[in-house]
């Protein structure tokens, strides 16, 4: 059983279509109680295996965050074995402080979503898990070492501000989302990490700058490019070339964490709800959908 996944954001097609992993085997669609799930690849990087996801679609940006189906793509990781997740997002940025095409490992997340399903627990009474650290200690930890073997400039924590979309904030909501403490703000790491943890599995994500967020720095409007002007061309450069470093960073991170046992709290999220008997160790009888 293969025990580690990646989820690819933005640009996961891209750089899949360069074959930046070298070849995989595709892993059949999966059957959940969600929907299936197909897309999945399996990858064995001179030994080191895993699991990728693109979650927006293999050959192209296909969905956009809202309607990606997280639950179906959580509960499909977890049917293949997979314990730890390493997703990758592009979010911009709020804070001034981090600079477009730069690396960020999230330590926290505020979730301003709205329309998506955001529990596997939807009767029952279960799901009531503590969030002091909403993403795995053990997978940051990981990925800090992959940044810093590598040499790589990165900053080891960030407050990750999660919206809704598919359109961009306005510049009110991130005066606001900036009021509250965002660094970043993206789409996607939420459901994906609360459901991740739902289900007892491992993840954290690594980050790369895609954007100053509105109104963070002055943009003239242009019309017909992706951000509509919110990006110049240099900082596309600087970003396309973060995006080309993901793959090293995220098979460095891998490496560092593949064949260590999981000695962090995500291993043990429903155990109260084992304890008292309303669930049992076979974690896919745990909903009733
Ligand atoms: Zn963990």
């Amino acid at each position: 059983m293969t025990q580690l996944a990646v989820i690819g954001g933005s640009g996961a097609h891209a750089l899949l279509s360069v074959k930046s992993f070298g070849s995989h085997k595709t892993v059949p669609s999966q059957k959940t109680p969600f929907g299936s799930v197909s897309d999945i690849r399996k990858y064995n990087v001179d030994g080191l295996r895993f699991l990728f996801l693109p979650r927006h679609g293999a050959d192209g940006y296909h969905v956009s965050a809202p309607f990606v189906n997280y639950r179906a793509n959580i509960w499909a990781l977890k049917q293949l074995g997979v314990e730890r997740i390493i997703s990758w997002s592009g979010p911009g940025i709020i804070n001034p402080e981090y600079e477009v095409g730069g690396f960020v490992v999230p330590h926290d997340i505020i979730d301003q979503t709205r329309n998506r399903p955001s529990t596997f627990f939807e009767k029952g009474g279960l799901g009531f898990i503590r969030m002091k650290h909403p993403f795995c200690v053990e997978l940051r930890h990981s990925l800090i070492y992959s940044m810093q073997t590598a040499g790589l400039r990165f900053a080891d924590k960030a407050v990750y501000c999660c919206t809704e979309g598919p359109r961009l904030e306005t510049p009110a909501e991130i005066r606001l989302y900036h009021s509250y403490g965002a660094d970043l703000v993206g789409m996607t790491l939420a459901p994906e990490a609360f459901l991740a943890r739902e289900l007892e599995m491992c993840y954290a994500p690594i980050c790369y700058l895609t954007n100053f967020a509105e109104g963070i720095v002055p943009r003239v409007f242009q019309h017909g490019v992706l951000f509509e002007g919110m990006l110049d061309p240099e900082e596309k450069k600087r970003v396309d070339e973060a995006m080309d470093k993901m793959p090293g960073i995220i098979i460095g991170a891998l490496d560092a964490i593949a064949g260590h046992g999981r000695e962090c709290d995500c291993k043990d999220a429903m155990s109260r709800y084992k304890k008292r008997g309303d669930i049992n160790d076979q974690w896919y009888t745990w909903i009733d959908p």
